[in-house]
């Protein structure tokens, strides 16, 4: 229904950190299906783990459990810091784990939901009344009511909206669509505080930040994110199945953990062995190959690399999810030059690069792209000329 436009690329196939199209030129991989393929492309491991759970069994109703569901519900309890009290509600996508969210929030029997300005949380009808961008929200009003949106990373205006009417804080601890923008220091520990005193659920919308993409488990366990807190409520998508569809809601505390009753709220392919597989299979080779350390080393490196390049104006960074600021609105040209010259970016904001590469890519990998930004005034001057010309 074109509603993402024309396609940039048919891709035929995919390998490590590449891609293919059908005329067999290959791209590096800097936006991994938009924080999705942290393990990268045909992941042997990944592969495996997938075709043999649908060689055993594919998919039961969830009138049925299964052992690889149960132990993905496990695992995703001990990485959130979980204990007894945690349960885990699974759907196959970030925006049906924000809904699911949402629907907790409800449940409260209070009215306010809060959210940041620039917060996205998907494109349903309740991931959107979370989602501030007016663009995305104004054609489908009337949206669910009772969210309120916050200046971002302001702990003063959090302070002011607090109450005992709110039902829920929903926060993501790095903003990837509105630019990589990071909570400042002591704004979600302050947060915690807040909505423990009001009762209110801390929601951490971890979709595109978790699963190792900081650097860690999760964003908020970043000592400058998070300073120790621990959210009621943790939601996970995009690279928890390392490229297969899933989404989880993981709750913390007996309160939260039993906002949802039985009947109050379902999905059919929620916690499919298959899904459930991928995401277990991707945690074992993130934990097996120490890839969250490298995250880090790569991450920096990569952050230092850029701040030399003279085309790049800042670089906001939180691990290997990296928007890189330019002089001038230019990042969609940019994005088509890189695309042209064999790199795969996405350009986030009119001034800004987003880079959420595969997690297992390399130094001298990402330097083939800084090295493409180098001679990038060139390029675009080039351009410039060209459009005068025209
Ligand atoms: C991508 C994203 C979503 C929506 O996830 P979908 O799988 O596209 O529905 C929600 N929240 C955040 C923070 C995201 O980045």
């Amino acid at each position: 229904m074109n509603t993402f436009g024309t396609p940039r690329r048919v891709l035929v196939r995919g390998e490590g950190v590449y891609v293919w199209d059908a005329d067999g030129r290959r791209y590096l991989d800097l936006l991994g299906g938009i924080a999705v393929n942290v393990l990268g492309h045909a992941h042997p491991t990944l592969t495996a783990a997938i075709s043999a759970q649908l060689g055993t069994l594919g998919h039961v109703s969830n009138f049925f459990a299964t052992p690889t569901q149960v132990a993905l519900a496990e695992r995703l309890v001990e990485l959130t810091g979980g204990d007894r009290t945690s349960r885990v509600f699974f759907a196959n996508s970030g925006t049906e784990a924000n809904e699911a969210a949402f629907k907790m929030a409800r449940r409260t029997g209070r009215p306010r939901v809060l959210a940041l300005e620039g917060a996205f949380h998907g494109r349903t009808m309740g991931a959107l009344a979370l989602t501030h961008k007016v663009a995305y929200r104004e054609p489908f009003e009337p949206l669910p009511a009772g969210v309120e949106f916050l200046p971002f990373g302001d702990s003063h205006a959090l302070e002011r909206a607090m109450g005992q009417d709110v039902a829920a804080l929903v926060l993501e601890p790095v903003q990837g669509e509105a630019g990589v923008r990071r909570l400042p220091p002591g704004y979600l520990a302050h947060a915690r505080a807040l909505t423990e005193r009001y009762g209110a659920l801390l929601v951490l919308d971890e979709v595109q930040t978790g699963m190792g993409r900081t650097g860690h488990w999760l964003a908020h366990h970043d000592a400058d994110l998070g300073g120790g807190a621990r959210p009621d409520v943790v939601t996970l998508a995009k690279g928890l199945g390392g490229g297969f569809p899933i989404g989880a809601v993981v709750a913390h505390g007996e309160r939260a953990a039993s906002l949802l009753g039985a009947g109050q709220h379902g999905t059919t392919f929620g916690g499919n062995p298959v899904a459930a597989a991928a995401a277990l299979a991707t945690i074992g080779v993130l934990e097996r190959d120490g890839v969250l350390e490298q995250v880090c080393a790569v991450g920096e490196q990569l952050v230092a690399d850029l701040q030399q390049v003279p085309a790049v104006a800042e670089v906001r960074a939180a691990g290997l999810l990296v928007a890189v600021e330019l002089h001038r609105p230019v990042a969609a040209r940019v994005a088509d030059l890189a695309l042209e010259a064999g790199f795969v970016v996405n350009p986030v904001t009119p001034t800004a690069l987003r880079l959420a590469p595969p997690l297992i890519i390399t130094t001298e990998q990402l330097r083939t792209f800084v090295a493409f930004l180098e001679q990038l005034p060139a390029e675009l001057a080039a351009l410039d000329h060209d459009q005068e010309e025209q």
